[in-house]
């Protein structure tokens, strides 16, 4: 077996347990997303791989090497692994250059040896032209690609990247998930990369780790994590926003007050059972009071528009179903309703999935 295996990995802080028993595989040259929402864990998994905090119980393997159990720890500095943090912490007083190259001089290799693998590196994260600047005449994706080159020059069996584009504008964030893509394309370094942003997991990893309050939810490519969520929580967060809770009546079939709503049913849950139905609100379709859609296929709910927002490429409107529940719907830009106005909410039946509550 290679690659990265944690193996029923637990992490209290005093009485306050912050991972409970996580278990998951990272192979050789791939990308790993651990993903979640604020304090579910993900830094303590990261900073547990990185040799900085020891279990409480459980192991972490790297090929067939234990680097953390809670007998021992093997020192970070003999891990093989560099770590990328969001804050770049690139040394304002050394160029470009001089911060890729600190951690081989350091290392001592031979002049010829660190003046290769610099060049090397600076083409990768395409630094070669900014290579006498200082981190102070670089903007901030500069920087940040400059602590990146720091961390791949030392040429690590592991790459850990925590957050690494949190502090970069929304734009710049969206150009630099491409180019963390490409690098690890190019270099295929089994990496762990940190991150709350569902956008940011689905573009850079070939799997997906989400997780919630220390546990693991689901362990899935893109793809699976996105089509086939196991449940409602990891639906809501990858996108799915609308989750109407309610009990399961069996055989596809959910009680959300008064209503019976029908979808595939993917929990597993027994007739009674807490349940939810999940829709993303690209696939609700909204008609105005005075409209007959053609409804064959679709749940029907009918409500109260809360609000609704222009956004361009479409329009975001809240919709209140009574009950205290409230629906998402992104309709055409060129449909609009007036707060107060009465709709029906159409629900595609394929596009709706009942799924059960978090593990
Ligand atoms: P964020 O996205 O906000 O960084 P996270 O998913 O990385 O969150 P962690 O930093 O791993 O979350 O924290 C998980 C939980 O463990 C949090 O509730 C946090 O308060 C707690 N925790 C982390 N480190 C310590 C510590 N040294 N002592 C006590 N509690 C801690």
């Amino acid at each position: 077996m290679s690659g990265i295996r944690i193996k029923n990995l637990r992490k209290s802080f005093g009485s306050y347990t912050a991972l409970h028993g996580i278990d998951l595989q990272v192979p050789n040259g791939t990308l790993l997303a651990l993903l979640g929402p604020s304090g579910c864990g993900k830094s303590t998994t990261l900073q547990l791989l990185a040799g900085f905090e020891a279990p409480t119980e459980g192991e972490i393997w790297a090929d067939d090497v234990l680097l953390s159990s809670a007998r021992g720890v093997l020192p970070p500095e003999k891990r093989g692994i560099s770590l990328v943090f969001q804050n770049y912490a690139v040394w304002p007083h050394k160029t470009v250059a001089e911060n890729v190259a600190f951690g081989l001089a350091i290392r001592r290799l031979p002049k010829a040896e660190i003046a290769e693998r610099l060049d090397r590196t600076l083409r990768t994260v395409r630094l070669e032209a900014l290579r006498d600047r200082y981190p102070s005449e670089l903007s901030g994706g500069q920087q940040q690609r400059v602590a990146l080159a720091r961390a791949l020059a030392v040429e690590p069996r592991i790459l850990l990247l925590d957050e690494p584009l949190s502090n970069l504008d929304a734009h710049l964030r969206e150009e630099m998930r491409f180019e963390i893509r490409q690098v690890h394309d190019l270099l295929g370094l089994t990496t762990v990369y940190v991150t709350h942003d569902q956008s940011e997991a689905l573009v850079t990893a070939d799997r997906i780790a989400v997780m919630k309050s220390g546990h693991l939810q689901q362990l899935g490519s893109p793809e699976d994590i996105f089509e086939r969520p196991s449940n409602a929580f990891v639906a809501t967060f990858i996108g799915a926003n609308n989750e109407l809770a309610g009990t399961s009546e069996g055989n596809g079939a959910i009680r959300v007050g008064g209503h019976v709503l029908t979808a595939p049913d993917r929990s597993g849950a027994a007739h009674g059972g807490t349940v939810s139905l999940c829709v993303r609100p690209s696939q609700v379709r909204l008609f105005g009071a005075d409209q007959a859609p053609d409804a064959e296929g679709c749940n029907v709910l009918s409500g109260t528009v809360q609000r609704s927002a222009y956004l361009g490429e479409y329009r975001d409107v809240l919709v209140d179903l009574g009950g205290g529940r409230t629906l998402r719907a992104f309709i055409p830009p060129a449909q609009s309703f007036a707060p107060g106005s009465v709709v029906t909410a159409l629900l595609p039946i394929g596009s709706c999935q009942i799924l059960g509550p978090a593990a």
